[in-house]
């Protein structure tokens, strides 16, 4: 019996899982996303020269490695597009349920199944549940006080509004992270003002974007080796700097030293200089791959006030130091609540425990893959698998492997269920903590890191750790429990088997 599979998410994650379940013959496949298209951020996420920060040899399936991209670091068009012909490409399209939102999942004891709640009142039934649902989207736009009350135009850089014209108008930019340092340098040639709102300076190093000519993509198109080996290199330079923000000192006194430099040779002037300094160890928030923004923050229209904000008025912001900075339009470059997982999904395993209060003190999971209570529940880029340095895509490659052998596995037990053993989801996040508590994240507060301090996001090695540590699944890691007959009466006691045990 090939077991139903719902995915919740159509990104890149949803879109890895999608295909490697289809590619081991799984049948019984439900992509669902409740937007309108694929490709979750790239989708989402559309203003101006948003584009990706790894180059995109590496930040794409090794599986569909692309001779067409017109650049390194290509635009989120181009990246949208990948996306939509992969799913086209590999016969996903025809499993896709889009402008579908799950609001809830309930796993069911006695007949083994989650059932899978919409928005729309429709309740779908499967044997496994893969969560993909991102941890980059869910835009936040902090609470001002005031905010109603601006008369201009005002979003989310993740809710770009294309009707407004920022030509020859005063913009305002609250946030210095990875987006605000893409849309500063595409806005300040055309707004007659751009004002920054920076609350800690980032990190930086230089973006050395490059054109791909027509040459370049004939050879790639010929010689997939060209590919493969542009990858690997891409990977070798990721490594290091993965080395450099997960604790080597060498490899972090070379970056730092790159990154100060950048700093030295693009700001001449001075005062600015100093405050685009940061005040916190390199890695300790993202670094922003960019070549553009110091020149951008250097131009005669382009203010960086550090002044914390206020509050907001009809036709600005006012700072802590009492100042009106006068704006039409107010963009938030303000990130995403990433620390919440699977949020505002209900979610409810065996026993009813609810995943929200199983991770009230900060979401953990093994592998950041699954979750005590809850079988047959699997996570795509969940808790800790985040990466600051290197390709996304590299770890949602990991994880749908492993969940297709999950898959395999039940689909050779014909049912039943796999759920990670507590003491092994306890060891892994013990030993996961214990590595992260010493390691720059702890420095400053970020996106990385819950209120209460503890990192959820990141994965504290490097990536080829996560890839080898999620190669095989182990049945020795799960309570294995045998199919339940869905035709006859539930039963009174369950059959539990332990590690590993052939369920058949
Ligand atoms: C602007 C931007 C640039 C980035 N650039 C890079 C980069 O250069 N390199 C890198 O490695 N990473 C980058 N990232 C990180 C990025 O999040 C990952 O690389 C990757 O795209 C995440 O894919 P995903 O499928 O896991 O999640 P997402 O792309 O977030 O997709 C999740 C999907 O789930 C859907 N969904 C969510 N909740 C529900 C629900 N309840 N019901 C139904 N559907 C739901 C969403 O609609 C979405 O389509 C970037 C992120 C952003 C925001």
């Amino acid at each position: 019996m090939s077991p139903r599979v719902i995915v919740i998410g159509a990104g890149f994650g949803g879109i890895a899982v999608g295909i490697g379940l289809l590619q081991a013959g799984v049948e019984h496949l439900t992509v669902l996303d409740k937007g309108d298209r694929v490709g979750g951020v790239w989708r989402d996420n559309d203003y101006p020269d948003c584009a990706c920060d790894i180059p995109a040899v590496l930040y794409s399936f090794s599986f569909a490695l692309n001779p067409d991209w017109s650049c390194r670091f290509p635009p989120r068009a181009e990246i949208q597009s990948y996306l939509e012909d992969i799913v086209e490409r590999f016969g996903l399209r025809p499993h896709l349920r889009l402008r579908t939102e799950v609001t809830a999942a309930t796993f069911d004891e006695d007949t083994q199944t989650w059932s899978v709640e919409t928005a729309s009142g429709d309740r779908l039934e499967c044997d496994v549940l893969v969560s993909a649902v991102g941890q980059l989207a869910r835009p936040v736009t902090p609470q001002i006080d005031g905010l109603g009350s601006f008369g201009g135009a005002s979003f989310h850089s993740a809710e770009w509004d294309e009707t407004v014209d920022l030509d020859g108008r005063r913009v305002a930019v609250v946030g210095t992270g990875a987006s605000a340092i893409q849309i500063v340098p595409a806005i300040a040639e055309r707004a007659a003002q751009v004002t920054v709102f920076q609350r800690s300076a980032p990190w930086t190093l230089p973006k050395p974007n490059r054109r791909y000519g027509s040459v370049k993509r004939l050879v790639g198109r010929a010689v997939p080796a060209t590919l493969k080996a542009g990858r690997a290199a891409t990977w070798a330079v990721t490594s290091a700097m993965s080395l450099a923000v997960t604790g080597n000192s060498i490899a972090g006194a070379l970056f730092t030293a790159v990154s100060t430099g950048q700093r030295r040779l693009q700001v001449r002037d001075r005062a600015l200089r100093e405050k685009v300094t940061p005040d916190y160890d390199m890695g300790c928030k993202r670094v922003l791959f960019t070549s553009r923004w110091y020149p951008a923050l250097e131009r005669s229209t382009v203010d960086v006030v550090t002044d914390p904000v206020e509050r907001v008025t009809p036709s600005g912001i006012v700072t802590a130091d009492g100042v009106e900075h006068l704006a039409d339009v107010l963009v938030f470059g303000t990130g995403f609540a990433a620390t919440e997982f699977l949020v505002p999904m209900t979610v409810t395993g065996r026993g009813g425990t609810q995943l929200a209060e199983y991770w009230k003190d900060g979401a953990h999971a093994y592998l950041g893959m699954t979750v005590p209570d809850f079988p047959n529940l699997f996570l795509v880029y969940g808790p800790n698998t985040n990466t600051g340095s290197t390709s996304v895509v590299y770890f949602h490659e990991a994880q749908a492997r492993y969940i297709v052998q999950a898959v395999r596995l039940l689909s050779a037990m014909r049912g039943g269920t796999l759920e990670v053993r507590e003491e092994v989801e306890g060891d892994f996040d013990r030993e996961l903590q214990t590595r992260l508590g010493g390691m720059v994240w702890s420095g400053c507060e970020s996106w990385y890191r819950t209120s209460g301090g503890r990192t959820v996001t990141n994965w504290p090695g490097m990536a080829g750790e996560y890839r080898r540590r999620t190669a095989r699944l182990d049945p020795a890691d799960y309570l294995v429990t045998a199919p339940v007959n869905r035709s006859a009466p539930a039963p009174a006691a369950k059959p539990r088997r332990r590690a590993g045990a052939a369920a058949s």
